[in-house]
């Protein structure tokens, strides 16, 4: 029988947690953790002749071009044998989410549910700056941060009301504990 593989997206502003909850739920749902950003500094870390390239566009905290990540996420999907996928960073705007979904289409795999992370900018500020003195992520300069919160509000947070016409949007408070947020989603998708 075809593998119909099926998609949750996670989606917040930088600093809501997207990667922690997602990482979370794929294991609990026993989907594989998908992270366009991680994928793209692993790239680079190891040195790889595209990672490096792609890495001028995102160190300063811009975007990288729609055809390239675009043909990097579905690589990484089909080679996966894994039945299902949480993806965090993937669609991040308009035109990658039209492209994604006539994807899905032609493949007949499904969008499960879109996990939407909603939390004050204050707050996602502040997240920002304590872990920051953790990670050591190029694109964490004051800068780069400022210029990826508003490619967000710009670019990303739109797509809310196409999911939502979807009706796959699930909402979800992630001004809470860690464990609090993993069980509201895990209501909020019935698993
Ligand atoms: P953030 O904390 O800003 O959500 P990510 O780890 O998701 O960071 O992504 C880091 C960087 O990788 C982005 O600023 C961007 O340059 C690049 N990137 C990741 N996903 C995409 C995408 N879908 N389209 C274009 N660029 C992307």
């Amino acid at each position: 029988m075809m593998n119909r593989k099926s998609f949750i997206i996670i989606m917040g502003p930088q600093g809501s947690g997207k990667s922690t909850q997602a990482s979370l739920l794929a294991d609990y749902i026993g989907y594989k953790f998908i992270s366009s950003g991680k994928y793209l500094r692993k790239l680079e870390g190891e040195g790889d002749p595209i990672g490096v390239k792609l890495s001028e566009y995102w160190k300063d905290g811009g975007l990288v071009p729609d055809e390239l990540i675009n043909e990097i996420m579905f690589s990484l999907f089909e080679k996966d044998v894994s039945n299902g996928f949480v993806i965090d960073g993937f669609p991040r705007n308009h035109s990658q989410l039209k492209v994604f979904l006539s994807y899905l289409n032609v493949n007949d795999w499904v969008l499960r549910a879109v996990v939407y992370l909603y939390v004050s900018e204050e707050e996602c500020l502040k997240r920002i700056e304590s872990r920051s003195k953790i990670e050591m992520r190029l694109d964490e300069s004051p800068d780069s941060v400022k210029k990826r919160l508003s490619l967000y509000h710009l670019e990303t947070e739109p797509l809310i009301a196409e999911y939502n016409s979807r009706g796959i949007l699930k909402k979800i408070n992630a001004e809470q504990s860690i464990k609090n947020i993993q069980s509201d989603i895990h209501s909020a998708l019935g698993i």
